[in-house]
């Protein structure tokens, strides 16, 4: 493993050859390279492929460079070559004209000495090698495109010479040819103008061998200079090159570190460490890209996390049933990012109904039946899985409640199961207006918090059962002194407050007589017995909404909301003719006295209380077994 890494895909040596002749590990490599090479002029990316790329370009540029500097060299070396050889071709014409004088010279010279004929012929072939030599001399000036003061000398030298051959030659041999004395005088003036032109033609050449000079030093100046121009571009492109690729390395080298920081921070929990910003499409690019996911990921595992532990500490924190409902809508919503929800839970009787509904962030409490044909939710209830409905268009729950909310948008759903251990409690529906909202991820989520929102549930109930027993008293089961206080408050409050419709609340207190006789006859268990009787008795002869109370040892009252004194009255002498008639015993008959008071508004409870003692105590006062009416201040009235 270890050798397979460092001899990986992406390292290179210059052995690879070597390698892949010993190893199979290195044919990998080459091939490796093979398929890099091909990716890369098909425009594929991979790590460090703009770097390749990029070089490769380098590479192109610096071979143009070396190529083209060359051939730039050649050509100017071969330009100033050329410039150097005319210079010497031009110092051969002016040799071959200066000979071609010499011989005319001579030529002459030994005529005029010995007047011998064959002197005439050097004579005659330096004039014809004059002739030809001036005029090659003259093209090669031309040709040269050499300064002017050269042309000038040229010309001047080549008249000098004709003038001396058509002054001096020629005319100097006809004289002689004719038979005229030539004078020493005209002989050595002859020389001397020869001697002229050899001066002259020495001062052209030592002008040619300067320019020849001149002209090499030139050449010599061009290449170095070429020579130092394509040394400096070399060096500047390799600067380049070298400083291209120092980047490119530093950017690819960059992020990873960048990653690692950020990888080794986030496993300390710190997730604030920014992710690198590199956009490439490149093996590192795709990483990257892939962590930052990852990071969203985590981060909305995070958030998710951060809500489910305050959803339970929210559910923990629910007072009363309604509460909890309220709670548990308003955390999923929060968890889901969901604006409908509701809870579906099973009555004590069995049958399940709908008991709290969320839309739009209102949460509504009202009880409300399960619709008849609502089929699929009884099925779901039944089979006891949560279930996912993807595409409401497709499929959805059967019924009014469904369509109705289908036509309000709604587009899929979840609908997670409650259960109490084994037994299926209810069904907790959440719902979108998106199509595909929900997932496995989701349902597995509100499935594991299930339990959870049972458990609110439960501690709800039972804290409402606690709180009912406080309220409640221990002997008869029926409400308590403290629950009659607040009742009554309530009762009088809503009745301040108009809600009572102008309707009386009566009140009847009720009192076992001569129970401290009874007790001592027949025991005080028989006397706890009776009490009971009585607190059935209460209890069973009351509508609904009225709350019968044991104020205290044998006294109890009824509170009866929206009702008149008469109506009250009824209801009192309908429980002393039982109670009259039905004892628990046949040993004994038992009595009780009740006392009657009404308030349509404008009464304190401690008003209210004391117009009911006094009609007991008038019922107690007037024989016991019977109901007294207080009919308020100033008012009197027994039925
Ligand atoms: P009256 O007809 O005037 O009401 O006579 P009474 O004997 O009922 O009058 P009183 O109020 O003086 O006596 C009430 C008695 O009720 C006293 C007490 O022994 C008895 N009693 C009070 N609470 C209880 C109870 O919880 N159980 C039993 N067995 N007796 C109680
Ligand atoms: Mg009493
Ligand atoms: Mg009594």
């Amino acid at each position: 493993m270890k050798n397979r890494r460092r001899g990986g895909a992406f390292r290179y040596r210059a052995s690879w050859a070597y390698r892949a002749s010993v190893d199979p590990a290195g044919l990998k490599e080459i091939w490796e390279m093979n398929r890099m090479i091909k990716d890369l002029f098909q425009g594929k990316k991979f790590v460090g492929s703009g770097l390749v790329k990029v070089s490769l370009g380098f590479m192109i540029v610096f071979v143009l460079i070396v190529a083209l500097g060359f051939a730039y060299i050649v050509h100017s070396l071969f330009a100033n070559y050329e410039g150097v050889r005319q210079t010497a071709d031009l110092r051969t014409q002016l040799l071959r004209l200066e000979n071609a004088m010499i011989d005319q010279e001579t030529g002459q010279r030994g005529y005029l000495l010995s007047r011998r004929t064959e002197f005439l012929e050097p004579f005659d072939r330096g004039e014809l090698n004059y002739h030809a030599a001036s005029e090659a001399l003259f093209a090669q000036v031309r040709s040269m495109n050499a300064e002017v003061s050269l042309e000038t000398s040229v010309l001047e030298l080549t008249a000098a010479g004709t003038g001396w051959k058509t002054e001096f030659g020629d005319a100097q041999i006809r004289k002689a040819m004719a038979g005229e004395a030539i004078t020493e005088q005209e002989l050595t003036e002859a020389k001397r103008q020869f001697d002229l032109f050899r001066t002259q033609a020495a001062e052209l050449l030592e002008q040619v061998e300067v320019l020849r000079a001149e002209r090499r030093t030139e050449m010599l100046n061009h290449l170095y200079a070429l020579f130092a121009a394509m040394g400096t571009l070399f060096v500047v492109v390799q600067i380049l090159m070298l400083n291209y690729l120092q980047k490119g390395l530093f950017r690819l080298t960059r992020p990873i570190i960048q990653l690692d920081r950020a990888v080794s921070s986030y496993e300390d929990g710190n997730m604030q460490e920014r992710l690198p910003d590199y956009r490439e499409d490149d093996e590192i690019g795709r990483l990257i890209l892939n962590f930052k996911r990852m990071h969203e990921e985590m981060e909305k595992e995070k958030q998710a996390l951060e809500n489910t532990y305050r959803m339970i500490n929210t559910l923990h924190q629910s007072r009363s049933l309604e509460d909890a409902y309220r709670n548990i809508l308003k955390s999923i919503g929060a968890l889901t990012s969901c604006d409908r929800m509701s809870v579906i839970t099973q009555n004590p009787d069995g049958l399940y109904t709908i008991k709290a509904v969320c839309a739009d962030g209102a949460v509504s409490l009202d009880e409300l039946p399960l619709p008849d044909e609502a089929e699929d939710v009884e099925e779901l209830l039944l089979g006891g899985f949560s279930t996912i409905y993807d595409d409401w268009s497709k499929h959805r729950a059967q019924g009014a409640i469904a369509e109705r909310l289908y036509g309000g948008g709604i587009r899929s759903s979840m609908h997670i199961i409650l259960r109490k251990e084994a037994r299926v409690i209810g069904v907790l529906n959440v719902m979108s207006d998106e199509k595909g909202f929900f997932n496995a991820q989701k349902k597995e989520r509100l499935e594991k918090l299930s339990p959870m929102i049972v458990t609110a549930l439960e501690n709800a109930s039972e804290t409402i059962r606690i709180r009912d027993m406080a309220m409640r008293d221990g002997l008869t089961g029926l409400w308590n002194r403290r629950y009659f206080d607040q009742a009554f408050d309530s009762q009088l409050a809503r009745q301040a407050a108009g809600q009572s419709g102008g309707r009386s609340l009566s009140l009847i207190l009720l009192d076992v007589d001569r129970f401290k006789v009874f007790n001592d006859t027949w025991g005080h268990a028989e006397g706890d017995l009776v009490l009971k009787h009585v607190g059935q008795l209460l209890q069973q002869q009351v509508r609904t909404g009225d709350i019968p109370v044991r104020f205290g040892g044998e006294e109890f009252a009824i509170l009866l909301p929206d009702t008149l004194h008469e109506e009250a009255a009824v209801v009192a002498e309908r429980i002393r003719k039982i109670l009259e008639s039905e004892s628990p015993s046949r040993k004994y008959r038992i009595t009780a006295s009740f006392g009657i008071t009404t308030s349509s508004g404008g009464r304190s409870k401690e008003e209210l209380l004391e117009g009911a003692d006094r009609a007991l105590y008038r019922a107690k006062d007037e024989g016991r077994n019977r109901v007294c009416i207080d009919m308020g201040p100033g008012a009197q009235g027994i039925l």
